[in-house]
């Protein structure tokens, strides 16, 4: 078949590599005109994982791990932390997993698989305009007609199946399908790099100001470190000016918001406020969650939507790397099915019911998250911060630390498709880690 794919992130390339591995010929459309790595810690675990590893670019993820030591939070003079969580090998212990990679350098990895690969065409700085049916075609086999795709580098291109793996708030997600609900958490955050000093020591480290006001540094493979500013809007009024912010994609006004409201948050705000605007990377995310009630489309049943663009449960759930891949590698799986005279729908059919009771059960938050993360008052963070140093001192004792689960499959079990079981895994295949 010929499949084309909008966003070139997490989902959009994993998708691709299957559906080259099992024969198909692929073009990614890509809104960014250069690959950059953008983006901060996500989880690659569990099926995920094992994808990772059957694509052969496990030792790849391994050399982009982020170094990161463990976890600890600090105090509230911000001198010292008052309760810490290394990271313990094969036992989950720590925040910080064995796995810890940028989400950049993942999006990186996923598409250097690719990359070299005749079967897969990249288009950077391209976008889809237009989908229709080709009319004139008619389908093979007495199916529906393919797709006209219109390109907006002019080009207009027949395709049996389009995979929308173009993020959260994907146009054409907008354009062809009922608006999803929004689950709104009530919470934003901001990402962004600047320069590592003395004071960073290869720690998570997470400082609960009051007013609902988090920060954290993290360390990252290129040196430098990660800053993030995550905060819940305490009114009707707050709430107003920061979804305002969110929606106008401006950084500037981002930026002056970020500065208006953690000037006085302590620790180290002012070195991250600092560092923010010189940031060469700033990521700006409101909390909310994708849920749509079908995951293709009714009219055609050849246009399907994938990872954040389907189902974004928000960074809190640690999860939205980990179903990107999933949903990538099983959609390419259910499409490398399909028998001749076989509709594409069956294939998208058969997606969503591998996928969505997984779906389902990552995006069940409980109500009090992120908010009891994230306290408001001083008795609300003395109470957090209670919590998490008694939690500390069990979990330092090697007798109560529980096994490793995260990666292994007990969550969610990995189908296994025909079509990429052919070779074998591709478990040699090198792939250089600093492709990034
Ligand atoms: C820049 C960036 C930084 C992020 N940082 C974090 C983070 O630090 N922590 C975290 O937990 N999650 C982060 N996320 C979200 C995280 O990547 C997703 O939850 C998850 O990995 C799902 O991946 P995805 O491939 O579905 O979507 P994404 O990773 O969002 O990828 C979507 C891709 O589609 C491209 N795109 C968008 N619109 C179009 C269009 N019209 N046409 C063509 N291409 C388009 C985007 O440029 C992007 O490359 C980030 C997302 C982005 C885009």
């Amino acid at each position: 078949m010929r499949i084309i794919i909008s966003g070139a992130g997490v989902a959009g390339p994993t998708a691709a590599f299957w559906l080259s591995k099992a024969g198909h010929s692929v073009t990614i459309v890509e809104r960014a005109s250069v690959l950059e790595p953008i983006g901060q810690n996500i989880d690659v675990d569990g099926g995920a994982l094992r994808v990772v590893q059957k694509m052969g670019l496990h030792e790849g993820l391994k050399k982009l791990n982020t170094t990161e030591i463990g976890t600890r939070f600090i105090r509230n003079d911000g001198k010292g932390a008052y309760a810490s969580l290394p990271l313990v090998k094969g036992r989950t212990v720590s925040p910080t997993s064995e796995n810890e990679i940028l989400r950049g350098d993942l999006a990186m990895l996923l598409c250097s698989a690719t990359r070299d690969d005749p079967n897969v065409r990249y288009l950077l700085g391209t976008t889809i305009e237009k989908i229709g049916e080709d009319q004139g075609a008619g389908g093979e086999g007495g199916l529906s007609p393919p797709l006209r795709v219109q390109l907006s580098n002019g080009d207009s291109e027949i395709y049996d199946a389009c995979i929308v793996a173009d993020g959260q708030w994907s146009r054409i997600r907008k354009e062809h399908f009922p608006a999803p609900t929004v689950v709104d958490k009530n919470a934003y955050i901001a990402y962004f790099t600047i320069p590592r000093t003395s004071v960073d020591q290869g720690w998570w480290e997470l400082y609960h100001s009051l007013g609902s006001r988090v920060i954290s540094t993290r360390p990252d493979a290129q040196g430098t470190t990660r800053g993030c500013f995550m905060k819940m809007p305490l009114n009707k009024e707050e709430k107003a000016v920061w979804e305002k912010a969110s929606r106008s994609g401006s950084r500037e006004a981002q930026n002056s918001l970020l500065k208006e409201t953690f000037q006085d948050a302590g620790w180290e705000s002012k070195r991250l406020l600092e560092g923010m605007v010189d940031a060469r990377d700033f990521y700006f995310q409101a909390l909310k969650q994708i849920r749509m009630p079908t995951w293709h489309d009714e009219t055609t049943g050849r246009i399907a939507c994938v990872g954040d663009a389907a189902y974004a449960p928000t960074p809190i759930s640690g999860s939205g790397a980990v179903l990107a891949i999933l949903g990538g590698y099983i959609i390419a799986g259910e499409l490398s099915q399909l028998q001749a005279g076989q509709h594409p729908r069956e294939a998208f059919e058969a997606y969503e019911r591998n996928l969505r009771p997984y779906v389902e059960e990552v995006q069940n938050l409980p109500s009090f998250v992120p908010g009891v993360m994230m306290p408001r008052t001083w008795w609300q963070r003395t109470l957090l911060q209670n919590v998490i140093w008694a939690f500390a001192k069990f979990f330092s004792i090697p007798y109560f630390q529980p096994k490793e689960t995260r990666h292994d499959e007990s969550a969610f079990k990995l189908p296994l498709y025909p079509a990429f079981e052919k070779e074998g895994e591709a478990g040699s295949r090198m792939v250089d880690g600093n492709a990034a």
